[in-house]
């Protein structure tokens, strides 16, 4: 037996007032796009303070499960098998058969809750449940009813038609993307930047990407693997633009002009800086790193503030205080992790330094970013020119 419909429930305590129906219809709109992807036919609506998917007659439920646990705001999703109202009598017979379609042999405690939507329905909820009751004790002989503490709690709600569920399974948590505004991964080919994206997108960010290629130091295949991990936050966070800069010629002139052991701190304040003018240009508010402290020597507090330095925007930097193994238990979960490991360098190996700084002084750095005065706000701006933009769906 199929379900005919998910009941979707998501946190309301967080969303009160005026923001409770931007929350809702962005929800909803996350839930279409999604569902959209498996197949047409699914009917997503909000009514009476509930968000309901309808399913089409025939559908994959692994796959409608498997989207519907990817969308940012859904707590739980309960199955729900939907029956005509042709009168108690009737759905005493539909919510056994119920329970023999979904918990076979039931043996446990149970309760039977009902709500009462349609309030004009003739027979008041306690009354209701009480009947949904007997019938069930009458076709599972071991069961046993415990109206405080069950073991399952089987939810009637009586609407148009007579809707039961019992069942939730976890969806992602998170807020639904597009009510926290829109921001700039900056995207390389690792592990941690795929996992700082979801878990910003989960807090309803919408993503926009950066990522910064070096050919022929850096490969195709590497660019391609940047568009494969972006592909697989997009499951999540829906549609990203992704911007390829090609950023050869600024790493060479950084090369040839700057201390080998400053390439890495000036190379990363290049980046940021160039993420932070796209940023401006797509109405980003914040741009992500996936930088975690001490993880490398671009990574202690002193060369996190030196980045730093060159924003304006905040940037957002979820894995900050997560172990490698914590980040790693996080790629594997959303699926980014194999892709990941994939060994195309996303960063040539000629310009990392064998002792880079790891207490980069700001005025030294400044300093040498001063050899670079001559060309290199035209090389920025040519790299910003000539930037590939590719719309990940
Ligand atoms: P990741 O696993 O995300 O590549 P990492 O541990 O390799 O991170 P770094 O190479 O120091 O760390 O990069 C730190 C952060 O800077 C990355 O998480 C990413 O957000 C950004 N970054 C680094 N290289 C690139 C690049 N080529 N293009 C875009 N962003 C980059
Ligand atoms: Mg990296």
């Amino acid at each position: 037996m199929t379900f005919h419909a998910f009941l979707i429930k998501y946190a309301e305590i967080a969303i009160k007032g005026k923001n409770r129906y931007l929350f809702e219809d962005a929800l909803v709109r996350q839930i279409r796009l999604a569902l959209e992807k498996v197949q047409e036919g699914f009917e997503t609506v909000k009514e009476q303070g509930r968000i309901y998917v309808y399913c089409p007659a025939e559908y994959d439920e692994e796959e409608a499960l498997e989207a519907l646990k990817r969308v940012f705001g859904i707590v739980y999703i309960c199955p729900v098998m939907i029956f005509e109202d042709c009168g108690a009598e009737q759905s005493a017979l539909d919510i056994v058969a119920y329970m023999k379609a979904v918990h076979p042999d039931y043996a446990g405690t149970f309760k039977v809750y009902t709500r009462r939507a349609k309030k004009s329905y003739p027979v008041p909820s306690m009354e209701f449940s009480a009947k949904m009751g007997e019938a069930i004790l009458e076709a599972f002989p071991n069961a046993k009813v415990d109206v405080h503490t069950p073991e399952l709690t089987v939810s009637v709600e009586i609407r148009d038609r007579i809707y039961i569920y019992s069942t939730t399974i976890s969806g992602s948590g998170g807020m639904p993307i597009g009510t926290n505004g829109k921001a700039m991964l900056l995207l390389s080919g690792g592990i941690d930047s795929p996992v700082a994206g979801y878990m910003i997108a989960k807090r309803g960010v919408m993503l926009e990407a950066v990522y910064f290629h070096a050919p022929p130091y850096t490969s195709d295949r590497a660019k391609q693997k940047v568009i494969d991990l972006a592909k697989l936050v997009a499951r999540y966070s829906g549609r990203i633009r992704l911007h390829v800069i090609n950023f050869t010629d600024i790493q060479l002139y950084i090369y040839e002009k700057c201390p080998h052991d400053e390439l890495t701190i000036i190379m990363r304040r290049y980046m940021m800086r160039i993420a932070e003018e796209i940023a401006g240009k797509s109405k980003c508010l914040g741009l992500i790193t996936g930088e975690s402290l001490g993880q490398v020597a671009s990574q202690t507090i002193q060369s996190l503030a030196v980045t730093n330095e060159v924003c304006t925007l905040p940037v957002f930097r979820p894995v900050i205080g997560f172990d490698k193994e914590e980040i790693v238990r996080l790629a594997r979960k959303i699926g980014t992790f194999d892709t990941s490991i994939l060994p195309y360098e996303d960063c040539c190996t000629i310009f990392v330094a064998k002792h880079p700084v790891t207490k980069p002084i700001l005025s030294v750095i400044q300093k040498s970013e001063r050899k670079l005065e001559e060309d290199i706000d035209r090389l920025v701006k040519e790299a910003l020119s000539t930037a590939e933009v590719i719309e990940i769906d």
